[in-house]
C-alpha cells in the first residue's frame, strides 16, 4: 500500500510524454482559489491537471462556457477584436520567415479570426478551425473566412495541404496534445512548417498563485514540448520566449518519429522543479514586476477603448488596425 504523501504524488494518469505515474504535486488550486490539483512528472518534467477532466465535460465546457467565463460574452467584443488584431500583426511577423507566397495556411483555434483576416488580407489562402460556434460563426459572418466549427479531431482536412500551421494556445486546453500534434503533422505538406505558442511554465511574469487555470490541462517547457514533438515526428527547428518569459513560441518541421532522450528529461524535471520553487510569493511581490504589469495592462485597456471608439464592427476595428501593415 501507499503512504498517505506517496499517493498525494502519484498521478492518477499516466504522464502523456514519459508514460510515468510519478510526479511531484506542484498545487492544490487554480487561480482564482478553487480546487484544482497540479502535478509534475517525475519522468520528464511535464506538468498537467490531475485528474484530467472527462472528455464530455471537456468539449460541453468549451462549446457552452469557456468563452463566457474568461471573456464574459459569447462572440467577439469590440476591445477583444482590437487586442487580437494587434496580436495578429506581432504574429504575423513572427511567422512571416516560415511564409512562402501563395501559402496555404491553417490556424487552429482561431477564434474571432483576427490572424486569419490577417492572412487573407495580405493574400494568403487561410483556413481556420474553432470549436466555439459562436465565435467561429461570427469570424465566418463578419470577415467572410474559411472557419471549419469542431476540434481538431473533429475536421476534416485534406493531408499534407498546408505550408504553415499556427497553434496559438492551443495545445494547453487538449486532454490529448500528442495525438493535436499528430494529428495537425498529417495535414502538414513534408516541407510545411507548424508554428506552436504555449504558456511557458518556468515564467515568473506572474504570481506563482496565478500560474494554475481551470482551463489549461498541460503546461509545457521548451524541453516537453520539444520532445512531444519529436515523438509525434516534428522536429524542433526555432524557439523563443516572449519579451516577459510568460510565453513560448517553437517552430516544427517534419520529421521521423524519435524516442525521447529520458535522461535528459529527468534532468528536466530536476531543473523545472527547483525554478518553481524559487519563484515565491514574496520574491515576486518585492520586485518591481507585478507593479509595471498591472500599469502596462490599465495603459492597454484605456488606448483599447480610444481606439475602438466610433467603431461599429470587427471588420472596421481589424481594417483600421492592419491599415499600417505593408501588402503582400
Ligand atoms: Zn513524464
Amino acid at each position: 500500500m501507499r503512504s498517505p504523501a506517496e499517493s498525494e504524488n502519484a498521478a492518477r494518469s499516466p504522464c502523456t510524454l514519459c508514460g510515468a505515474r510519478d510526479a511531484a504535486l506542484l498545487s492544490r488550486k487554480d487561480r482564482r482559489g478553487r480546487p484544482l490539483r497540479t502535478v509534475l512528472c517525475r519522468g520528464c518534467g511535464l506538468a498537467w491537471s490531475d485528474p484530467l477532466p472527462a472528455p464530455d465535460a471537456l468539449a460541453s465546457y468549451y462549446r457552452d462556457r469557456y468563452r463566457r467565463e474568461y471573456q464574459g460574452t459569447q462572440r467577439p467584443r469590440r476591445v477583444h477584436i482590437y487586442r487580437n488584431g494587434r496580436n495578429a500583426i506581432d504574429r504575423f511577423r513572427q511567422l512571416r520567415r516560415w511564409l512562402s507566397p501563395q501559402a496555404r495556411v491553417l490556424d487552429v483555434g482561431c477564434g474571432g479570426g483576427e490572424l486569419l483576416y490577417l492572412f487573407a488580407r495580405q493574400g494568403y489562402r487561410a483556413t481556420g478551425i474553432e470549436p466555439h460556434a459562436g465565435f467561429a460563426e461570427f469570424a465566418i459572418r463578419e470577415y467572410n473566412l474559411d472557419v471549419r466549427i469542431g476540434g481538431v479531431e473533429q475536421v476534416e482536412l485534406e493531408a499534407a495541404s498546408f505550408d504553415l500551421i499556427a497553434l496559438y494556445h492551443v495545445l494547453e486546453h487538449t486532454l490529448s496534445p500528442d495525438l493535436v500534434l499528430a494529428q495537425v503533422r498529417r495535414w502538414l505538406k513534408p516541407t510545411g512548417a507548424l508554428a506552436v505558442e504555449v504558456p511557458n511554465l518556468e515564467a515568473t511574469c506572474q504570481a506563482p498563485n496565478h500560474r494554475f487555470h481551470r482551463a489549461h490541462l498541460f503546461h509545457f517547457t521548451h524541453a516537453t514540448l520539444a520532445a512531444l514533438g519529436q515523438r509525434e515526428g516534428l522536429r524542433a527547428e526555432h524557439a523563443e520566449l516572449s519579451a516577459d518569459g510568460g510565453n513560448l513560441f517553437m517552430v516544427f518541421r517534419p520529421a521521423e518519429p524519435a524516442p525521447v532522450d529520458r535522461t535528459a528529461l529527468r534532468e528536466n524535471f530536476v531543473r523545472v522543479q527547483s525554478r518553481l520553487a524559487q519563484h515565491t510569493w514574496l520574491q515576486h511581490y518585492t520586485s518591481p514586476r507585478p507593479y509595471l504589469r498591472a500599469v502596462r495592462r490599465l495603459v492597454r485597456t484605456l488606448e483599447e477603448h480610444w481606439a475602438v471608439r466610433g467603431r461599429r464592427c470587427g471588420r472596421e476595428i481589424l481594417d483600421a488596425c492592419f491599415a499600417a501593415l505593408p501588402a503582400a
